[in-house]
């Protein structure tokens, strides 16, 4: 057991809601500490979500980008190169802003479905991770997190699905999910 502060890995995957949520909520409670956390959405675009809004009032200590097109063709040979090229330019916006430690949190969201359906090769990530600056905490987000940032992670959370709204038909609801 250590008690030194230190910049740790999060990831919250699996197939139950919350994994974004919950990161949104750790980037509540990191800011509350004073502390200055980027939100980066990867796919994400085509929604306004609440939180966007919600995060204004806290000007640059607590931002959120969203760097996609909110939705995307699954399947190699059959994705857009348009959100191939988005994928890296929001991956070349992230590995700069780890960085540049002028963050203390940063949350890669969504960032696992854009490695899993083969948009951003996983190694590239490790690296950057493995060489960011002490401090910065991370949290990445999305099913099927990659073996390889599983095990590179601190604390890795999967979602359960119990039971959704969605499967009885009830489609998305305002401050629930957007
Ligand atoms: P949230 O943003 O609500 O925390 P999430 O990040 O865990 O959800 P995503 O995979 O990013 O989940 O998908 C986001 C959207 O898909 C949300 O509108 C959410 O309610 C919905 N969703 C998540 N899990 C399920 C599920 N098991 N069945 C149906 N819809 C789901
Ligand atoms: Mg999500």
């Amino acid at each position: 057991m250590t008690d030194s502060r230190r910049g740790l890995l999060l990831i919250n995957t699996g197939p139950g809601k919350g994994k974004t949520t919950a990161a949104l909520g750790t980037a509540l409670r990191a800011v509350g500490n004073g502390m200055r956390v980027l939100v980066l959405q990867f796919l994400k675009g085509s929604w306004h979500y609440g939180e966007l809004d919600a995060v204004e009032p806290f000007g640059d200590n607590f931002v959120i980008r969203q760097m996609g097109r909110g939705f995307v063709k699954v399947g190699g040979a059959e994705t857009d190169p348009e959100d191939i090229r988005m994928a890296h330019e929001a991956w070349e916006e992230a590995r700069q802003a780890i960085l540049s430690g002028e963050w203390d949190m940063v949350v890669l969201d969504e960032i696992n479905y854009v490695i899993s359906y083969g948009m951003l090769d996983p190694a590239q990530v490790v690296e950057t991770l493995r060489n960011r600056p002490e401090m910065v905490h991370i949290i990445l987000t999305g099913r099927n997190a990659h073996p390889s940032l599983v095990e590179l992670a601190d604390t890795v959370t999967e979602m359960r699905d119990v039971k959704h709204a969605y499967q009885k038909g009830i489609l998305a609801q305002r401050g629930i999910e957007y």
